[in-house]
């Protein structure tokens, strides 16, 4: 029987709160969250924005009522502000100024992250808007009902901006992308894939200015121009999406952080003291594609991070088997997924990377409505072991690249997958299906 306290509730601090409280009896959960939501889906901030859904209702699957119906203590809209580790302590302040003081046994911090803001001249400038709470789709949206904004730039090219740009294209407003990368999602896909994507904006006029930086944003009382180190372009509204760095400062340098500040946790999600436990966009995890801790922010890492930190802070030891930074997006229709590492960065970090590339129809070709697919399988050279797998297809390959994910964290060769007993039905595939196909042509 535990004292337990999570600090912060969504992605993360949900799945460690309802894994403790469906599997263990007895523990008192108590749990600060300084948002007044619990659970809301950044992912589909794009799709509200672009009117693919008819409102955010379904973009939260859970809320103070239901953690409170299983037996937590909810205090939402009440920011902790300290944290004393050698008492084991927990200082928090409502909305209408109580004070909160808590003793601990165990600690989850779950504060997530923070989307970067760039220290630019002009910064401050209406209409210069972030893009992870709720809170902040809402004010996006009321400000799109203002018919004076046409022109919008979106800063980062990340999946992120990407996803918002069709979104204010399916609106009617002219996007521009900028990004000091030579490509959009250059993160996540090698240029071959990248080159898919620049072609789908381009045909839906979006426009995306690659190899250049933000210098300033210029306007009167709201923002109208942004200026970069290559040229000016009109913008009524600025999204910045450059990306997020984690929220540690609670810590207030008590616990070991990771190169970019994220709290450096085990492979129990155990932080460099004992009993203190950090998950989600927070803490770092284990990525096999390098056999090493790294920081990647992803929803589904946020949850699996939760779920292993709730049963070892209850006493049942469980280790996370790891990540591949597997992930997707799908821009009018144009399905892009990857998992592990891209050429590019298996080269980076060092590896002698190879590639084995694919394109076929997913489906024999006397099947009518059929799509292209291609696919990518990065691996080593020395070794053979699989390293990243990226697709592309109008139709939803999405789940061929779990397998992918899974070979990655086993380590498996390529040349395993050269004879997998992969099944035939023309509803479905080829009987020389593309992921044969291109482990065959493995060198
Ligand atoms: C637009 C957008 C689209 C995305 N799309 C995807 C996607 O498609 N797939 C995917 O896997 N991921 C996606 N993500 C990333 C995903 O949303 C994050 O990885 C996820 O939210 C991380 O969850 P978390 O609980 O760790 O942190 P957060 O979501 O950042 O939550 C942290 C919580 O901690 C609270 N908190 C912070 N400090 C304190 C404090 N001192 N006291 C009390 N409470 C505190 C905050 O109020 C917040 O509720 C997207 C993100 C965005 C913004």
């Amino acid at each position: 029987m535990s004292k337990i306290i999570v600090i912060g509730a969504n992605h993360a601090g949900t799945a460690t709160i309802n894994t403790i409280l469906d599997n263990y009896s007895g523990n008192e959960v108590i749990v600060f969250d300084a948002n007044s939501n619990i659970s809301f889906l950044g992912c589909g901030m794009a799709l509200w924005i672009g009117r693919q859904i008819s409102g955010p209702e379904g973009l939260f699957y859970s809320n103070k009522e239901l953690l409170e119906e299983k037996g937590a203590r909810i205090y939402m809209e009440t920011p902790v502000y300290d944290i004393d580790f050698s008492n084991k302590m927990v200082y928090a302040k409502g909305k209408d100024g109580t004070e909160y003081k808590e003793s601990y046994d165990k600690l989850i911090l779950a504060t997530g992250s923070l989307p970067i803001v760039p220290k630019i001249e002009g910064g401050d400038l209406k209409n210069i808007q972030l893009v992870k709470l709720y809170q902040n789709a809402q004010d996006v949206i009321e400000k799109l009902k203002d018919d004076t904004i046409k022109d919008i730039v979106v800063v980062g090219a990340g999946y992120i901006g990407v996803e918002l740009a069709e979104a204010f294209a399916r609106c009617n407003k002219n996007v521009t992308i900028i990004d000091m990368a030579d490509t959009c999602l250059a993160n996540y896909y090698d240029k071959e894939f990248t080159q898919l994507m620049e072609e789908q904006l381009k045909s839906h006029k979006v426009s995306l200015e690659c190899n250049q930086s933000v210098q300033r944003f210029e306007g009167t009382d709201r923002v109208e121009r942004v200026i970069t180190n290559k040229g000016e372009y009109k913008a009524d509204m600025v999204i910045l999406a450059i990306g997020f760095s984690p929220n540690s400062k609670i810590a207030n340098g008590s616990l070991e952080l990771f190169r970019n500040g994220a709290f450096l946790v085990d492979k129990c999600q155990q932080t460099s003291i004992p009993d203190v436990y950090a998950i989600g966009d927070c803490a770092t995890v284990y990525d096999n594609t390098i056999d090493a801790v790294n920081y990647i922010a992803l929803a589904t890492n946020a949850v699996r991070s939760g779920i292993i930190a709730a049963h070892n802070v209850c006493g049942t030891k469980l280790e996370t088997v790891g990540v591949q930074g597997s992930n997707a997006i799908s821009i009018w229709g144009l399905n892009l997924i990857s998992t592990g590492l891209t050429l590019q960065k298996a080269l980076a970090n060092g590896y002698e990377a190879e590639v084995t590339d694919h394109e076929a129809l997913q489906k024999p070709a006397f099947i009518e409505k059929n799509n292209s697919v291609k696919i990518r399988i990065v691996y080593d050279k020395k070794t053979r072991v699989i390293l990243g797998a990226q697709l592309a297809s109008d139709y939803d390959v999405s789940m061929a690249i779990h397998m992918f994910s899974l070979a990655i964290e086993e380590k498996v060769t390529i040349d395993k997958l050269k004879l997998l007993d992969i099944f035939f039905l023309p509803h479905f595939n080829q009987p020389y299906n593309y992921i044969t196909m291109a482990a065959l042509k493995a060198k």
